[in-house]
């Protein structure tokens, strides 16, 4: 059974307490790892490393800092068959998607961020000629980054590679649910020659070691990706100490579909947007509005492609959707689709949990799921799932789409079908989302802003806004006469 290990200062160390936590795999239910189960002490020698790494870091040069992010990119694509492995046993994803989507997502954050370093800028304002203003950007020290599971190392190297290309140090805290791919990376930064305690990785508890990080005086900004209750306890305990948050929370994305759409596309992609990653992404359209028009023809297609995919062994490459991601998860989702079913919902397909055959027997699978006769505004169609469970409903006029679809806490993404090019722009105007996508779903381009609205988070990712965030301004202004 392989043991997992902290990476503070440059080397791969047990927790100073020397307790583990049984790392499950979800796809048999069999525990085949142990994580560091770290405390406040680990926190402070990790911080510790990476104060006094930030001395020489924050000056090296951009081009020297970007060579080494390189090489981590280059190592994670080398790399890319065994990460796979590691993330689908950790996760219960499909290998095959961890191999076009996670591994390779990584690597690109990283060789996004070793690349974008070298072009950013800073300002300058000209007060004519009474004086001159120009902006210094410097790193903020030490960066705390926390992260979730349903999108392991590409979520944590999303933080990580933005964080150290401006200079910064980390710790860093990703899930105990899936820390494997992260320990894996703790070895290939080594392996490209990052300088010790400039990354460091802290392995436990959201309550242990991710409070501790939020908590310590020594780190000034937290970039968090995780639950929306999760986010409101860091702030709570981040904001009085004033230090920079951004913050990556839950969603609800409608999945809006007018009658005009190209048809053949929206099917294909609303089974993605819906099913992908067990539903586990928080990108997936889960309440999807259809006009009513078409609604019985929807139905009608969509049903039986549903019931079509192939849940199964995440090592089979003929596996759609693989387990999703732990027990007291899959009982979460199972508790919804019972609630949606006291609510008055009926279950089109799916609405259990899977038994496969031997060495899987134990594993976490569940059947994809749609659900419909729900109101709006009802427990099912306000809160987060997070699993392979879609509610559908029709809708009949623009206003009325748009009240549905803005009526939750959250506001993350949303998907428009639509040909209708006025009815598109004016939708995505009054659309109370951070992200946008029209006749399409995850297409990402990683230079635009990443976040949401209201109770889906605070702040941007992507591109050079992560650079605004892992860095701080400073004005200086000079009189000319
Ligand atoms: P979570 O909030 O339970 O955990 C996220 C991370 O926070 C984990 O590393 C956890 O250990 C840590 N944590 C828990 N309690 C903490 C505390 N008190 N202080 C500091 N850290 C703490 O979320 P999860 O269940 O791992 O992930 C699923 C959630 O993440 C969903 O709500 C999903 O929508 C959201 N998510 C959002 C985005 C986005 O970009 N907006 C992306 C992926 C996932």
């Amino acid at each position: 059974m392989q043991t997992i290990k902290n990476y503070i200062n440059g080397e791969l160390i047990a927790p100073i307490g020397k307790q583990y936590i049984d790392n499950y795999n979800p796809s048999n239910g069999k525990v085949y790892s142990l994580i560091p189960d770290s405390d406040e002490r680990d926190v402070e020698i990790a911080t510790k490393a990476a104060l006094k790494a930030f001395t020489t870091w924050s000056i090296t040069s951009k081009t020297e800092r970007s060579r080494i992010l390189m090489r981590i990119s280059e190592l994670i694509s080398e790399n890319l068959e065994r990460l796979a492995i590691a993330e689908s046993m950790d996760n219960g994803k499909p290998v095959a998607l961890a191999k076009l989507v996670d591994i390779p997502r990584a690597a690109s954050n990283f060789h996004f961020y070793a690349t974008g370093i070298l072009h950013y800028s800073a300002e300058s304002h000209s007060m004519e000629d009474t004086a001159i203003n120009y902006t210094l950007r410097s790193p903020v020290g030490v960066a705390g980054c926390i992260s979730p599971w349903n999108l392991p190392l590409y979520l944590f190297t999303w933080k990580i590679a933005p964080a150290l290309a401006s200079g910064n140090c980390v710790v860093a805290k990703p899930s105990e649910i899936t820390p494997m791919t992260a320990y894996l990376l703790s070895e290939l930064c080594i392996e490209a020659g990052l300088p010790k305690g400039v990354l460091n990785i802290v392995h436990g508890y959201g309550h242990k070691v991710g409070a501790a990080i939020s908590s310590h005086p020594s780190i000034p900004l937290i970039s968090f990706t995780g639950g929306t209750k999760t986010g409101a306890e860091i702030a709570r305990v981040a904001a009085p100490m004033f230090k920079k948050l951004s913050l990556e929370l839950g969603g609800k994305n409608p999945n809006i579909i007018f009658a005009d759409c190209d048809y053949e596309h929206m099917l294909k992609t609303t089974l993605n947007s819906s099913f992908s990653n067990q539903g586990q992404i928080c990108l997936c359209g889960s309440r999807i509005f259809i006009e009513r028009s078409m609604y019985e023809k929807f139905k009608k297609d969509f049903i039986p492609l549903v019931n079509k995919i192939k849940v199964g062994d995440p090592s089979d490459k003929d596996s759609r959707m693989g387990a999703v991601v732990s027990k007291p998860h899959m009982e979460k989702v199972l508790s919804y689709i019972e609630l949606a079913k006291e609510e008055g919902g009926k279950v089109l397909c799916g609405g259990t949990q899977l038994k496969l055959e031997g060495e899987l027997a134990d594993g976490y699978y569940l059947a994809p799921t749609v659900i419909e006769e729900l109101n709006y505004n009802c427990r099912t169609n306000q809160e987060e799932i997070f699993g392979p469970v879609v509610t559908i409903m029709p809708f009949d006029t623009e206003e009325e789409v748009l009240m549905y679809a803005n009526s939750t806490q959250y506001g993350l993404a949303s998907i428009l079908w639509t040909e209708n090019l006025t009815r598109a722009h004016r939708i995505a105007n009054n659309l109370h989302t951070g992200i946008v996508w029209i006749n399409c779903w995850l297409l990402r381009d990683l230079r635009t802003p990443f976040g949401g609205v209201k109770s889906s988070g605070v702040g941007r990712e992507g591109g050079f806004e992560a650079f605004d965030f892992f860095t701080e301004p400073k004005n200086v202004c000079i009189k000319l006469k």
